[in-house]
């Protein structure tokens, strides 16, 4: 992720990786209380680089700090700047941006008064692979929405993505899928899912998932190509009827499955509307125009 000259931001200073510093007393480090976003910058068909989404990332950035009560006293306009400053320092076209909001040393349980921001990136490749993933439904259960703000992208929360990945690479599968608390399906562990059936998608509506910027431009991109979309609760039994079902997020970004739980999907994913999706979404954030293909039904 870094070496010896990547240079990072950290509280409106651009420093060497290898010299920055954090407190090991911090209230982030020993309970897990912090705040991250995960943004890409993609070099576009004009040769700009160009961060994607990066208004959105930053607005739920600071909601993800005041919904757990992390000050956050930046405008979009200078972390975005920051951002953008970050990849010319460090020579980088196509990266993965990582903001991270921290808090200092505090040992009670109080919500900090203080926070400190570092933006780190570092060049990152499809998250999942370009494979169709062979996915397993998680033992975990994603975070009860009553036990956690589980719409704020904390550090704490990831352990039970982790927790779910490993389980599933453990058992020989690609990633995880995880239910909310009461059986339907939510998301994977670092991804929003969508499936397939009878010529429309379905995803499952907010509450007990992370409202993806991948998923809400998913969403627009399907209705620009006519595509008819339901955001609804479904179950696994009902998914495992789906035709074809794909993830997507900021670092995985399209991806289609090959099966669930060792069963696999009818639709071959070339034909399929995530297939269509991943192409409108690779043409939307290189800024290149996209044609829907008459073949695709
Ligand atoms: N769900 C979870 C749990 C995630 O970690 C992510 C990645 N941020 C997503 C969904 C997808 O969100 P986005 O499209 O904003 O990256």
């Amino acid at each position: 992720y870094y070496n010896e000259n990547t240079i990072l931001y950290f509280d409106g200073e651009y420093l060497k990786a290898t010299e920055a510093k954090i407190d090991l007393y911090g209230q982030s480090l020993h309970y897990g209380y912090a705040v991250f976003e995960g943004i890409r910058a993609y070099k576009t068909e004009k040769g700009e680089v160009k961060i994607f989404k990066a208004m959105e990332h930053f607005d739920r950035f600071k909601r993800s700090c005041e919904l757990i009560h992390i000050p956050y006293n930046y405008n979009n306009e200078e972390l975005v700047a920051a951002c953008y400053k970050v990849l010319e320092l460090n020579n980088m076209e196509e990266a993965y941006i990582r903001p991270l909001m921290i808090c200092p040393p505090n040992m009670t349980l109080k919500a900090a008064s203080e926070s400190h921001l570092l933006i780190c990136a570092w060049e990152w490749g499809a998250y999942l692979g370009e494979k169709l993933l062979r996915v397993m439904t998680s033992s975990y259960q994603r975070p009860n929405p009553k036990a956690f703000q589980i719409e704020s992208k904390s550090s704490g929360l990831y352990v039970n993505s982790i927790l779910a990945s490993q389980e599933a690479k453990q058992n020989g599968y690609d990633e995880a899928l995880l239910l909310d608390i009461n059986g339907n399906v939510a998301e994977g562990p670092g991804a929003n899912i969508f499936f397939e059936k009878n010529g429309k998608l379905f995803t499952p509506p907010p509450g007990n998932i992370l409202p993806g910027i991948t998923r809400a431009t998913v969403i627009e991109l399907a209705r620009e190509l006519g595509i008819p979309l339901e955001e609804k609760l479904f179950t696994i039994e009902e998914l495992k009827q789906a035709e074809s079902v794909f993830y997507c997020g900021t670092a995985a970004e399209v991806i289609g499955w090959d099966s669930l739980d060792g069963q696999t999907f009818p639709k071959p994913w070339t034909e399929s509307l995530g297939k269509l999706l991943q192409q409108a979404y690779k043409a939307k954030v290189l800024e290149k125009e996209f044609k829907r293909e008459a073949k695709v039904a």
